[in-house]
């Protein structure tokens, strides 16, 4: 560990982000540094230590090692005590991740403690207890000669995985890839977000209270292109890389993944419908809706952009939506009355502010928001944007086609059940749908024809992790989750026997 890096942060109050490779923290070989800024008032969180390309190749070479240490040789049962004490290891720490998360995205630690941190242990619990649980295939087979012979399916892990991840669920994201990961026996290069270095980096040291090997568990930091993740996702030596962020981000990794026939899991971007049927209740449809469009301040994957809305209910949901959206409480993660914290970064404000811009100059009408809120001279410096509600624009308008990733929604009404259907369907998109309705008939009739990877009925962002989990068209490749993430982070091998 570089003790006089971390003795400079201390001094001045920040906390520096170093990498994780081969169970030490160290600083990248290249000296380079860059900044991690608090998104609620730019203040300097500490220096995140860039991975070099010799960095990279380090902890690739760390994990291959792992493989054929103890950690390759161990008993399922042991591998899967060692995730579970990883549960205890996050939880005991708790508050220090909670704190790291909130200050890298500015998110609301009354989210963050019910959402991120938690299920971020608990995909450790849920793989462990998979991988422990499921058999694999048998089969008897009759032979000519009469002495038959029998097939059964072993599993064993793929090798090195690269774990490349986004800022808007940090440590849950990251986790729901290395959790798996690990329970199949695999050795991970997690590569976090560069606007989000610090829980990636803090796993690391729970990695080492419990016991889990070195070299199993690395984390090179650093960005995209001509930096740690391009360097991590064309290495030779990785040999499957999992995926999530934004869809052209996956063009470019499935490229560098072609160098090798690498196979990769993708988890990419969305523009989610909501439909809303006038037998809906409308109570709950409105607190789905806000919750699905606001909260983490629009940066879900799986959130609603488009609201399809029956049109004799269209007025007042529009009406109260917006009631609800001016009801929000902008501020610092550590207010418990606060309900939605800052876009994660300038660069992204920028961006959504594009779209803010775009809406007005296409003609929508603005319901609500559309601009930058005044938050004071305290968070003057923060990437602040207000809770945005707009009708009035085409289908074909980019608002209404490109995902956005922040606060807003585009709300629209629709005459009959065919016409919510096109309309839901009518996105090169295809992650998550929500359906609101009393008819269970309808229901079902609507979710099986929704083309995404997850269809919630009555409700957002329920998930049993033992579901498959994924997007189709440019949502995504192959489905995360319960058996299937096996699918993805072992290789079988077919044994047949002769008898
Ligand atoms: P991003 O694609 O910009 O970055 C994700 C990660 O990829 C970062 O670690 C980044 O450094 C790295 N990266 C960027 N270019 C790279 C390259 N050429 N080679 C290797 N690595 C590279 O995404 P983001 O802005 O961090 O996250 C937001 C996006 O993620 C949104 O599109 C959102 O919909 C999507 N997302 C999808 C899911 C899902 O489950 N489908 C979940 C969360 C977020």
């Amino acid at each position: 560990m570089n003790v006089q890096a971390l003795r400079s942060a201390e001094a001045k109050g920040t906390v520096d982000r170093l990498n994780f490779i081969g169970g030490e923290f160290v600083t990248g070989s290249g000296g380079k540094t860059f900044e991690n800024r608090s998104p609620a008032d730019g203040r300097l969180l500490g220096l995140v230590h860039e991975a070099s390309e010799a960095d990279v190749a380090r902890a690739v070479a760390a994990a291959k090692s792992a493989l054929t240490g103890p950690w390759g040789g161990m008993a399922i049962t042991e591998r899967v005590d060692l995730l579970y004490g990883l549960v205890d290891g996050i939880n005991k720490r708790f508050n220090d991740f909670l704190e790291a998360e909130c200050a890298d995205t500015g998110k609301p630690m009354s989210l963050a403690s019910h959402v991120d941190i938690p299920r971020g242990a608990a995909n450790f619990k849920i793989f462990a207890d998979i991988i422990k649980n499921v058999g694999s295939e048998f089969f008897t087979m009759a032979t000519p000669d009469g002495t038959g012979a029998i097939n059964y399916a072993l599993r064993r892990p793929k090798g090195v995985i690269a774990v490349v991840c986004p800022w808007n669920l940090p440590l849950l994201l990251m986790t729901w890839k290395v959790g798996p990961a690990l329970a199949c026996g695999n050795a991970v290069v997690v590569k976090p977000s560069e606007e989000t270095p610090s829980t990636a980096t803090l796993l690391g040291e729970v990695m080492n209270s419990v016991g889990i090997p070195a070299g199993v568990y690395n984390v090179v930091h650093g960005f995209g292109p001509g930096s740690a993740g391009e360097f991590l996702t064309r290495h030779p030596q990785v040999d499957a890389i999992t995926f999530t962020g934004e869809t052209r981000t996956g063009e470019a990794i499935m490229k560098a993944a072609a160098n090798g026939v690498r196979p990769v899991s993708f988890e990419l971007g969305g523009k989610n419908p909501a439909i809303v049927f006038a037998d809906a209740d409308m109570d709950k449809a409105i607190e789905g809706t806000m919750r699905s469009v606001f909260a983490n301040c629009g940066q879900v994957c799986l959130g609603t952009e488009r609201v399809y809305v029956e049109r004799p209910i269209f007025e007042e949901f529009v009406k109260r939506l917006k009631k609800g959206a001016e009801g929000m409480k902008l501020g610092r993660s550590e207010d418990p009355e606060v309900n939605m914290g800052p876009l994660i970064s300038q660069e992204h404000r920028d961006k959504v502010m594009s779209y803010y811009k775009l809406a007005a100059d296409e003609g929508a009408t603005v319901v609500t928001g559309g601009g930058i809120p005044d938050m004071g001279e305290d968070l003057a410096g923060g990437a602040w944007v207000a809770p945005t509600i707009w009708t009035g624009l085409p289908e074909s308008s980019r608002i209404v086609q490109e995902e956005i990733f922040g606060p807003c929604c585009h709300v629209q009404p629709f005459d009959t059940e065919e016409e919510a259907v096109r309309l839901a369907n009518d996105t090169e998109y295809g992650l998550a749908a929500a359906v609101w309705t009393e008819n269970a008939s309808r229901a079902h009739r609507v979710a099986a024809q929704m083309q995404v990877g997850i269809c919630w009925i009555n409700s957002w962002f329920l998930r049993d992790l033992r579901t498959p989990f994924g997007g189709s068209k440019h949502s995504g490749i192959g489905r995360e989750g319960g058996v299937h993430s096996l699918e993805f982070y072992t290789e079988m091998t077919n044994v047949c026997l002769k008898l």
